[in-house]
């Protein structure tokens, strides 16, 4: 029997990469998953005819429609905010729109799906978020909207903690350092640049991550709430 046989789980933004690797993981463990994507249909249909998981369309930019999913998904056991983008480029030239549709995805959506899926939580729910090193550290220019969305989270993880404690829910945040996917490929053009930074010269893999989220979903993990968890082969030490 998994660990999360019967639990509930709502993945937002599991269509491809360390989402993808979370899903895959859920399912092994035994419990029923769904997840969200927007950009490829395609991937997420294939992730869920492989898994048995259930893929629904919700677009992460939408604040209505991530409160309308989360809301419609019943008592969850275990929320993972995965969902989210980066606007790389000089920030003197970047369009404000591109901006704020990061922050709607990277920050108003995870508070505004943990909120809501704190209503209906049970007691010992478990909320993750994928935040990322950049929270902490910023060596490179170009990336401040993202550092800024990164940072963001930490806040809110602190604070929410402290709001659904006394219910036994928990609230963490897990940041990546490099991670092989699509928006991050290991054999991409920064990859001599980030190995640099790392003691561990690699990029991590999503299923890497996705063991961190399943401990802090897990029932070892009930006393650690209003965290970061940085998974980052040093490259912010
Ligand atoms: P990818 O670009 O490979 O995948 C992003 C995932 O998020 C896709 O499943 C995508 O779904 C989903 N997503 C993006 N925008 C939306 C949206 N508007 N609505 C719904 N889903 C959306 O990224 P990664 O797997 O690399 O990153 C996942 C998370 O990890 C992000 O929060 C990222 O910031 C963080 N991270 C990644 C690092 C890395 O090096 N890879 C390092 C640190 C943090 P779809 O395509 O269907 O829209």
């Amino acid at each position: 029997m998994g660990v999360f046989e019967a639990k509930s789980v709502l993945v937002l933004g599991g269509s491809r990469g360390i989402g993808a690797a979370i899903v895959r993981r859920f399912v092994a463990d035994g419990a029923k998953v769904t997840f969200t994507y927007s950009g490829s249909p395609d991937a997420a249909h294939a992730l869920a005819a492989e898994t048995g998981s259930t893929a629904v369309e919700t677009d992460s930019a939408d604040r209505d429609a991530v409160i309308a999913r989360v809301k419609d998904s019943g008592a969850l056991d275990v929320l993972v905010v995965n969902a989210g983008i980066g606007v790389f480029g000089d920030s003197l030239e970047q369009d404000p729109d591109a901006i704020d549709r990061l922050f709607r995805i990277n920050i108003h959506a995870p508070y505004h799906a943990s909120v809501e899926a704190a209503r209906q939580m049970p007691q010992g729910g478990r909320i993750i978020v994928i935040g990322s090193v950049n929270g902490d550290r910023m060596p490179v220019p170009g990336m401040s909207s993202y550092a800024l969305s990164k940072s963001a989270l930490q806040g809110m993880a602190r604070g929410l903690a402290r709001d659904f404690g006394s219910r036994g829910i928990t609230i963490n945040v897990v940041q990546p350092g490099p991670i092989d996917t699509d928006a991050n490929p290991a054999d991409g053009p920064m990859k001599e640049l980030l190995h640099s930074f790392m003691a561990i010269k690699r990029h991590g893999r999503p299923e890497e991550v996705a063991g961190m989220v399943a401990y802090l979903a897990g029932p070892e993990a009930g006393f650690v709430t209003g965290a970061m968890h940085t998974i980052d082969g040093a490259f912010g030490a």
